[in-house]
């Protein structure tokens, strides 16, 4: 039985601020119903250690790298079993505001040291120093947090084998000469050939550089990554490594997000019980106070707003459906010009736009039960989550052709109607225009209701468990572990 360290910034239901947490919860416990033996390494940020019943102290770590004793805990998350292991250094990671940025949403300036530091203290288990009873074969590291593990881990003798996997690689973690001083990073790293990247240093180079595997969310992501459009930089390196690079579509927690045992909707419901969907819809419109009407496309939208998910399309898109019968309801936070773009399409349009600003778990699922169609217009897209739960919700996705959304929704053609696939649009690309054209086809077909009919039972019959995730990492860590050799 592997023992892997799976080393994450944020975990569902601890922390989250995108998909990140959804994975790794998820993903863990998938691992762990394999045969593995799955420990979550998290910071501790504020509130996180009161997320447990019970804290079992595993030990404290004296570190050159830190002024603190840094403790370690042993938590279980009750509601799913997840073995999670904190550490603890109140002065890094307890404060009030995000786990990456502050109460005024700005970066903490001290994020190059709070995640150097997690990731040494990473290493110190993944070398059996930290926890003399568990060492694992495998650290597998998630996004540029985490990316010091692999580069940190080359420097040992017998270290385990490392997988990381890029969620987004627009987050590097890039950071300047003197941090990179004031971390004490090895002088010979300061080289294009390591973590120097056009005059800084980059965390998420670091782990392209040395991890054994690399992976990505997505298939077609970790096509697109290789070409310079889209690797921010990377992709050059990326090519370098690209025997070592494949992409494993994330899943969907069938606990979590499955309309039939979901305790945040009024109506449960499957395929063949849609007429309770139409339910949660009106219950949605009520609740939100857009116009009771039921024959009214419903169009939801979740998620963070920033440019890359193309909410400005969004807002250009309410503009020119303002005279058609869409109605629409939005749920997400981050810019703050979004933000206010978006309260004032509420005001303006009160009745058929409804917005809501902040996070709110359970609206995001009312909004995939009631909702008719689901726009998810990203410029790129790694995986994507929401655009699945949509699937499963019955919710047929609008997407733009890009990364995870293409690999997870089958435009509808004649092909693919005449297949049973079909399960959602394609915009082809991210503009307003090609999106608007998305819209007017799958409105077209929601007015055909054999049609829509089909298009959601083929969307919810799509397997999108975790099980086959896990099995394709499990190989890889059997690759990396028969392939490892220590530096
Ligand atoms: P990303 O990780 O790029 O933000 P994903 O689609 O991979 O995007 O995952 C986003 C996750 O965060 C989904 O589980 C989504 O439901 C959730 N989410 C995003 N914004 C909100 C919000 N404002 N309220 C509730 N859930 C949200």
């Amino acid at each position: 039985m592997y023992k892997v360290l799976f080393v994450t910034s944020e975990c569902w239901p601890l922390v989250k601020t995108g998909g990140l947490a959804d994975v790794s919860s998820s993903l863990p416990l998938a691992l762990q119903a394999q045969g593995l033996d799955v420990v979550t390494l998290l910071p501790a940020y504020r509130g996180v250690k009161s997320g447990f019943k019970k804290l079992k102290k595993l030990g404290s770590i004296n570190s050159d790298y830190c002024a603190e004793t840094i403790e370690l805990f042993e938590g279980i998350v009750e509601i799913s079993g997840q073995k999670i292991w904190l550490v603890d250094v109140p002065s890094l990671y307890s404060r009030e505001g995000g786990p990456y940025l502050d109460q005024t949403k700005k970066e903490w300036g001290d994020n190059s040291h709070r995640f150097a530091l997690f990731c040494r203290v990473a290493c110190e288990i993944a070398m059996g120093r930290a926890v003399s009873s568990w060492r694992p074969d495998v650290v597998h590291g998630n996004d540029w947090q985490t990316g010091l593990i692999p580069a940190l881990l080359s420097l040992e003798t017998k270290p385990p084998a490392t997988l990381f996997t890029i969620h987004n690689i627009a987050y590097q973690g890039i950071y300047m000469r003197y941090t990179f001083d004031e971390l004490r990073l090895p002088e010979a790293w300061w080289h294009y050939q390591a973590l120097e990247f056009y005059g800084n240093f980059s965390f998420l180079k670091a782990a392209i550089v040395f991890a054994d595997y690399i992976t990505t969310v997505s298939p077609s992501y970790a096509e697109e990554i290789k070409h310079s459009d889209k690797g921010c930089g990377l992709d050059g390196l990326l090519n370098h490594r690209a025997k070592a690079l494949s992409g494993i579509l994330n899943g969907v927690d069938d606990h979590c997000w499955n309309p039939k045992t979901d305790t945040c909707i009024a109506y449960p419901y499957d395929a063949q019980s849609l007429q309770n969907k139409r339910k949660n819809k009106q219950r949605l419109q009520r609740q939100l106070g857009l116009a009771p009407n039921p024959s009214a496309p419903l169009i939801g939208i979740i998620g963070r707003f920033a440019y890359q998910k193309g909410i400005d399309l969004v807002i250009e898109q309410i503009t020119r459906f303002k005279d058609s019968p869409c109605q629409w309801a939005i749920l997400g936070s981050g810019d703050l010009a979004l933000e206010n773009d978006m309260r004032y399409l509420a005001e303006k349009y009160a009745g058929k736009v409804s917005v809501t600003i902040g996070y709110d778990e359970c609206l995001a699922h009312q909004i995939e039960a009631g909702a008719d169609l689901f726009l998810m217009p990203s410029r790129y897209e790694p995986c994507g989550l929401n655009q699945m739960y949509s699937l499963r919700y019955g919710t047929v996705p609008i997407v733009t052709r890009t990364g995870g959304l293409i690999d997870t929704v089958v435009d509808l053609n004649a092909q693919t109607l005449a297949a049973g696939t079909a399960s959602g649009f394609w915009a082809q690309e991210a503009t307003a225009d090609a999106l608007t054209q998305a819209l007017h086809r799958a409105l077209d077909a929601y007015n055909n209701k054999p049609l829509w009919l089909k298009l959601r039972r083929n969307g919810m019959a799509h397997d999108f468990s975790w099980h086959r995730s896990a099995q394709a990492y499990v190989q890889l860590y059997k690759k990396a572990l028969a392939e490892h050799v220590s530096p």
